[in-house]
């Protein structure tokens, strides 16, 4: 049972823990400092093979390949078109996707991760009424899934951040980012922020649970190598501009989808002058324009943000691998395009509402508001998340509160500040930040994500009104589930003095406040303090999880049996070999067509989120959501399956449990870019689960095509598009050359042989991009039971 500090479990993590800081002057560097000469070392041999200047990008991504011959050679183009095969440094999860994830490993058998791994409980904890309270609440409602987290955590020696520590993001950035590191989170689909870490001059990319699972088993990652679009910047941010409102103002430029398949790579006079969590504000957000993720040239910032944290080993070492060139772009290096910003144009911008990418300067929207007609109100102020809860955020923003206070002003509506992790609570309490932000007005919130993932419990009408908030993302229902919220992204300096206004037409650089004696009242321009004079305070040592822990064999995982939430997963079984019922040999058994899907099919049509998340950790009951806003192409229906062998329809989960519960496999026919969207297991885990074997595509999203040969779906496309309207449901299908393709001819073409209704048979040809590996994973099962069978001697 998960029990707070003090008890049982977590009274061995304190007792460790205070070991720890007793002697507290450095953190143990050892786990957390990047092999640099290695990696200098196999950047010698991609510059053999490359031959011409590097982007900081891609000495971080290549000096990371596991074989660069392989991966680089041929004289071909690589970015934008080579597949990496790479070895990440570490795997960080946060509580919601870590279930699936972690019951993955689970089933492959093996007694630990394969690379330094974080679990970080953030996401569950619920905003209601102040950090204790919510705290308390939270860790009651989830007890079961934070059992089961941190039962795991201690059996395979993975550090557990419990509930309250602070946000992944935040703590990466503060404990384990280091200078010219590639490092793996895995996020939910509704949250990518891992490049948060890149304020640190790493590569920190945000994956779904199987490419997680990838690195924690030591499968090499595969990654399509991004482009590199330079970021130049020039200048000086002046005034009320922040960092915030750079990336605001870029995604402005971009739109969501402009960074799509791109590292930004910041380089320019205008880097060096941004403390390091300004440059996480920066790389966080990127997200919004869909950029694979962000770096930065190493700077004498981060160096001080490395020792304030106490990593001076890091810096050390980062100091040296910089001298040889290894952190920062070579001369010459080419860009596949270049922005160019000049800093001091900048003035605050306000984003939104429902997308990241409408941007404002703030000397307009008032008159935006107004060309809109909105109530010239908001009804709430945010300020803090992963993004924006800096010690430089909430100096700058207790600057303003100050200013307000010594005029008697207080904050007009609601205004809740979340803390980005104990080091910051502990530090802002210490430094007065915290009273002098509750002076005015302000509800401190639980270390954790709260409202910015939804976790809002907010006693309002469903009707339309508007919130401030620092954070990064404001899609639709996003922060209190009520669709007609709009939510305006800003920086925390704009939302703190534009909530002692409650007017959203307010711009805080021109306008004045009335106080009660009538006077106007105007803030000067806030400043704030990158660093602590006085250093971080660590706060409650009881958080901090012993560096690297021993994985304990002996440990139990929890998991209930009768847990609607949690469940261990059954290692799904081959189609091939003797002890299967399949008489077709090397060949899939035959395969009744389950639907032909018509059109968009996203990872959240094939696994919807929303109410769905509480059973990411349970298989049986999520795949209840499988496909249900998928449209079936015979009649257009949502969410509607013929079973022709007993002349009844269903939803697609009833008839997928039909076919499964007689043991009858099965295959589907899909459209254009099949599995698009979030890179969430789930879309590959429930169809096979409920038996799904072979899926047929006009094309497939790469990703999701991955994650279907991982968990053993031979994914096929079709050689001629036109052949999608040929196979209905209830068919019957039957592959022609797999075994070839899983004999030792690998690049073997497959045909299907289609046995119509009526009774027509005829064949189609079709085309696949498994590789050897992919096809050892297929011949297993899944690419976890290959793992598991490969560790036990048998493959
Ligand atoms: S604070 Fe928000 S963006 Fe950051 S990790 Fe949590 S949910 Fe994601």
């Amino acid at each position: 049972m998960f029990r707070g500090p003090g008890t049982g479990r977590n009274l061995t993590l304190l007792q460790r823990t205070l070991a720890t800081h007793a002697s507290l002057a450095e953190k143990d560097c050892m786990s957390i400092t990047p092999p640099y000469s290695a990696l200098i070392q196999k950047l010698g041999r991609v510059r053999k093979i490359l031959n011409r200047p590097l982007t900081l990008a891609e000495k971080i991504l290549y000096s990371h390949l596991v074989d660069p011959e392989k991966s680089l050679s041929g004289g071909r183009r690589i970015r934008g078109e080579a597949n990496l095969q790479l070895n990440p440094e570490r795997v960080a999860m946060q509580d919601a996707s870590a279930q699936m994830a972690l019951l993955q490993f689970m089933s492959a058998g093996l007694t630990q991760c394969a690379v330094p791994t974080s679990i970080h409980c953030d996401h569950l904890i619920q905003a209601a009424e102040g950090a204790d309270k919510d705290l308390k609440r939270s860790i009651v409602t989830n007890q079961e899934v934070f059992d089961f987290l941190q039962s795991a955590a201690e059996k395979y020696g993975i550090e557990f951040w419990r509930p309250g520590s602070g946000i992944i993001h935040q703590i990466v950035l503060e404990n384990y980012a280091a200078p010219g590191m590639l490092i793996n989170e895995l996020m939910l689909g509704t949250d990518s922020h891992t490049p948060n870490a890149g304020g640190l001059g790493m590569l920190a990319i945000g994956v779904g649970g199987a490419d997680a699972v990838d690195a924690m088993t030591g499968t090499p990652w595969e990654l399509k190598a991004p482009l590199v679009v330079g970021i130049h910047l020039t200048g000086k941010l002046n005034n009320w501009a922040t960092p915030k409102d750079l990336i605001l103002h870029l995604a402005g430029k971009l739109t969501v989808r402009g960074g799509t398949g791109r590292i930004l790579e910041y380089f320019g006079p205008g880097v060096a002058s941004q403390s390091c969590t300004g440059l996480a504000t920066i790389a966080n957000m990127g997200a919004e324009v869909g950029a694979t993720t962000s770096t930065f040239p190493y700077t004498p910032n981060m160096k001080a943000y490395l020792n304030a944290t106490r990593r001076a080993p890091v810096a050390h070492a980062a100091d040296k691998a910089a001298a040889q060139g290894f952190l920062s772009s070579d001369e010459g290096a080419e860009y596949d395009e270049i922005i160019e910003i000049n800093l001091s144009d900048l003035e605050p911008t306000i984003n939104g509402p429902f997308t990241p990418d409408l941007s404002t300067p703030v000397s307009q929207f008032a008159s935006f508001v107004k060309s809109q007609g909105w109530k010239d109100e908001f009804s709430a102020g945010l300020i803090g998340s992963c993004t924006n809860s800096s010690y430089e955020d909430m100096t700058s923003v207790a600057d303003l509160a100050r200013q307000a206070k010594a005029v008697g002003l207080t904050t007009k509506v609601p205004f809740l500040c979340t803390p980005g992790s104990e080091q910051i609570r502990a530090t802002m309490e210490r430094d007065k930040v915290t009273s002098t932000l509750e002076d005015v007005g302000a509800v401190v919130l639980a270390n954790a994500c709260g409202p910015c993932i939804g976790q809002w419990k907010r006693d309002i009408k469903e009707e339309e009104n508007a919130i401030m908030s620092s954070f990064n993302r404001n899609f639709k229902s996003r922060n209190d589930g009520n669709p007609l919220t709009m939510n305006f992204l800003a920086s925390p300096t704009i939302v703190t003095a534009m909530s002692f206004s409650g007017k959203l037409s307010f711009n805080p650089m021109t306008d004045s406040l009335t106080l009660p004696s009538g006077e106007p009242f105007k803030f000067t321009a806030p400043s704030g303090q990158d660093l602590p004079s006085a250093g971080f305070s660590t706060g409650d040592a009881s958080y901090y999880p012993e560096p690297m822990p021993k994985p304990q064999p002996t440990v139990q995982v929890v998991i209930n049996p009768d847990s609607t939430r949690l469940q261990l997963l059954k290692p799904f079984s081959s189609h091939f070999g003797p002890d299967t019922e399949n008489s077709r040999g090397m060949e899939l058994p035959p395969l009744r067509i389950l639907l032909r899907v018509r059109g968009k099919c996203t990872t959240d049509h094939i696994s919807a989120a929303g109410p769905w998340l509480k059973y990411k950790g349970h298989l049986t009951n999520i795949s209840e959501n499988l496909l249900i806003t998928a449209v079936n192409d015979e009649g257009g229906a949502v969410n509607q399956a013929f079973d022709h062998e007993r002349s009844t329809s269903g939803t697609i989960p009833e008839i997928a449990k039909s076919f499964k519960a007689r043991r009858q496999p099965w295959a589907l026919i899909v459209d254009e870019n099949y599995g698009e969207g979030s890179a969430r297991e789930h879309a590959a885990l429930q169809p096979r689960f409920y038996g799904c074997a072979m899926i047929i595509a006009r094309s497939f999203a790469r990703i999701h095509e991955t994650n279907l040969k991982k968990q053993g779906i031979l994914p096929l496309w079709f050689a001629d598009k036109a052949d999608y309207s040929l196979i209905g449901s209830g068919d019957v299908v039957e592959t022609i050359g797999l075994a070839d393709a899983l004999e030792g001819s690998p690049t073997a073409s497959i045909k299907i042989r289609v046995t119509k209704l009526n009774g027509e048979i005829f064949e189609i040809s079709t085309k696949h991009t498994l590789s050897e590996d992919q096809l050892n994973w297929l011949r297993a099962g899944s690419a976890l039971n290959f793992i598991r069978a490969r560790m036990n001697g048998l493959d």
